[in-house]
């Protein structure tokens, strides 16, 4: 299939996403698309316009790049939607044809605000998991200068695009509930700021979701989407190796409350794979499934290659001796053994297909 087809269809998410982080701002993964869209380079204080960046030239470049086909500021490799579309020549969900896109859009006059915010502006957390960070990160203190400007973002956030978001995601760089800022936040919730929302997501490590935390929440009816990273399939791997300051009772509590809520539609919980936690893949679907099979809404397992992220605990050449699933790495057979436990099992979703294609 050649890059032809790109030329076909156009990714949405330029013209719909927005993930807002301490200093940058990017219209879609910073991973896939890696072009900030801030119309300054020096650190965030309070003079930020979110609406401005939201319409800056580099951003008008990436949503040009996705109309003439070159997505040249997209990674062609890394991004799923596109490794889909070049190698199989089937539409990604979020895309459109051309055809469609030139009925639907004025791209010279685009005035359209983005629906899809990602809240990743505060990296606090009660964890510190090494793929992630090198530290614990916690709260900023109240009113200190770094607190007041994510305060600053937030409230950015309601003023330009509460009217137009239809989806919020919190977070995926620190947990909703450890942050003082997105708890609060969640608390005092309200709706009518918000009149085109269908749904809120988050993405937590699941040890401070307990009923009472829930039950606070002025926001839980709209919470239709839980995503809680895991990581391991014992208490031992979780505590010493995966999720330090972790504690794998409350987190199976935890897991158990959840399992109980009539209002969700979804729960995913994810497991990145390293060489320490990878003979723990099929012990940790029948955990899950244990606890979720008779759940009122949807669950499924996501396993995931843990990769080199700059901000986490380790070397470039560390994170290649836990990349198990590299065919030069001395366990990757035994990898693929346990990897052959919960390929293609019920509720599974793992970026493995590869290994099985080649
Ligand atoms: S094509 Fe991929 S990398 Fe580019 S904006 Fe769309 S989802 Fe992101
Ligand atoms: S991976 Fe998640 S739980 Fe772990 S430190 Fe990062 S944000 Fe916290």
């Amino acid at each position: 299939m050649s890059n032809e087809i790109l030329k076909k269809y156009v990714c949405l998410n330029p013209f719909k996403y927005l993930d807002i982080q301490q200093n940058g701002q990017w219209v879609c993964c910073p991973s896939w698309c890696p072009t900030n869209i801030r119309t300054h380079n020096h650190p965030v204080d309070k003079n930020e316009n979110l609406k401005e960046n939201w319409f800056s030239s580099q951003a008008v470049d990436i949503r040009r790049s996705v109309i003439d086909g070159t997505y040249r500021h997209c990674n062609h490799k890394v991004c799923p939607s596109l490794s889909q579309l070049i190698n199989t020549g089937e539409k990604p969900d979020g895309f459109i044809t051309i055809e469609e896109f030139n009925q639907q859009y004025d791209l010279e006059n685009y005035q359209g605000l983005p629906n899809h915010i990602l809240f990743g502006f505060d990296r606090s957390c009660n964890l510190r998991c090494p793929s992630c960070r090198s530290r614990l990160i916690p709260n900023s203190e109240i009113n200190s200068e770094e607190y007041d400007i994510k305060k600053y973002l937030l409230e950015c956030i309601e003023k330009d695009f509460s009217q137009s978001a239809s989806l919020i995601l919190i977070t995926g760089s620190g947990d909703p509930f450890y942050s003082k800022l997105y708890r609060d936040y969640l608390i005092n919730f309200n709706p009518m700021n918000y009149p085109k929302l269908d749904r809120i997501q988050l993405i937590t490590n699941g040890i401070l979701l307990t009923d009472q935390m829930w039950n606070s929440l002025n926001a839980k009816s709209y919470i239709k989407t839980i995503e809680v990273s895991i990581d391991a399939g014992t208490k031992e791997t979780y505590e010493s190796r995966t999720r330090l300051n972790g504690d794998w009772s409350s987190l199976i509590r935890n897991l158990r409350f959840l399992s109980s809520l009539t209002t969700l539609t979804d729960l995913i919980c994810s497991f990145v794979v390293s060489k320490h936690n990878y003979k723990e893949m099929e012990i940790f679907l029948q955990l899950i499934t244990e606890i979720f099979e008779n759940a009122k809404f949807n669950f499924s397992v996501h396993y995931r290659q843990i990769v080199y992220w700059q901000e986490g605990a380790h070397s470039p050449s560390e994170i290649k001796n836990l990349q198990v699933f590299e065919k030069d790495h001395p366990e990757f057979r035994n990898f693929i053994h346990e990897l052959d436990k919960i390929h293609r099992k019920n509720r599974v979703n793992h970026n493995f297909h590869h290994l099985y294609e080649e």
